[in-house]
């Protein structure tokens, strides 16, 4: 996009976007001068992270397969992001071409690249809401029209709640949204963690975030994304990162080295 487009309601395209910095970094066209400048200065503290980010797109990818196979055909998927490869109703529906499908994002761009995508595409639904209010989220009369919260939902959080620094409030909506899911529903979880690093690099990689509409990055590690699975059954095997979340092996491939003294973004899947 250039910065010249027609710009959707809301939209100021010289504040970096988390949702576009993010689409930089999977190599997308949906973003602006100021969400690359700020993506290119955290690729210089992480060069990883290009591949970090598609990494959590496969994780999530293997959790949606794995809970459609189960016969979890609800997903309600909350910081959804810009539409790319692999969009969570194209995993869910190769499985099971009955799935619902919600994605719910505050982001007005997000937000209008998703209806535009999704408008001939049934069962699905983009719907506004904010992550931090989960008792609207949930009450949003557009969710209730797609999804049957009474079945098992799976609820996706991918890369989403590092855009939420409050811890209780954090501690806070993972209990709402635990407390409406009724038994066989998923919560999927991947976050940011910042593993041994120093203050430079922290600080270094903290900028570009401080600059977005988010205000920052939060790191959380795999004590505390446990303790936010509290009340749910934690699919084995565990809290790792993304990468090693039960990865397609061929042959004798290796198995997937964890290192937690290293940034990762962090993988869990919880049962209710
Ligand atoms: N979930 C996708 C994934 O993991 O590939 C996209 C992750 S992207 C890094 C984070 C998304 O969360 C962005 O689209 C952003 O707009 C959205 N987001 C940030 N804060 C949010 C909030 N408070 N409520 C809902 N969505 C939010």
């Amino acid at each position: 996009m250039t910065d010249h487009d027609v710009m959707p309601e809301g939209i100021d395209p010289g504040v970096p976007s988390v949702a576009r910095m993010y689409n930089h970094y999977l190599g997308g066209k949906d973003n602006f001068a100021a969400d690359r400048a700020a993506a290119e200065e955290f690729m210089r503290v992480l060069p990883g992270i290009r591949e970090m980010a598609w990494a959590n797109r496969a994780f999530l990818s293997r959790a949606v397969t794995l809970l459609a196979h189960q016969g979890v055909h609800q997903f309600l998927d909350v910081g959804s992001g810009l539409p790319t490869r692999e969009n969570v109703h194209e995993v869910a529906h190769r499985v099971a071409p009955q799935a619902r499908v919600v994605y719910v994002d505050i982001d007005p761009i997000v937000l209008a690249h998703g209806r535009a995508l999704l408008q001939d595409t049934p069962l699905t639904s983009v719907v506004r809401a904010d992550v931090r209010e989960p008792e609207a989220l949930l009450a949003h009369p557009e969710i209730g029209d797609v999804l049957d919260l009474t079945r098992p939902v799976a609820v996706l959080l991918a890369s989403v709640l590092h855009f939420v620094p409050d811890e209780a409030l954090v501690t806070r909506l993972m209990s709402v949204l635990r407390g409406r899911l009724v038994p066989g529903s998923h919560v999927v979880l991947s976050h940011a963690f910042e593993g041994d690093v120093d203050d430079e690099t922290r600080e270094a990689g903290q900028r570009p975030y401080r600059l977005t509409g988010a205000g920052g990055l939060t790191s959380r590690g795999p004590e505390r994304l446990a303790e936010l699975m509290d009340g749910l059954e934690m699919l084995e095997p565990g809290v790792v990162p993304v990468q090693a979340w039960r990865p397609e092996r061929h042959g004798d491939e290796e198995e997937v080295p964890v290192d937690l003294t290293l940034p990762a973004i962090l993988a869990v899947v919880g049962r209710r």
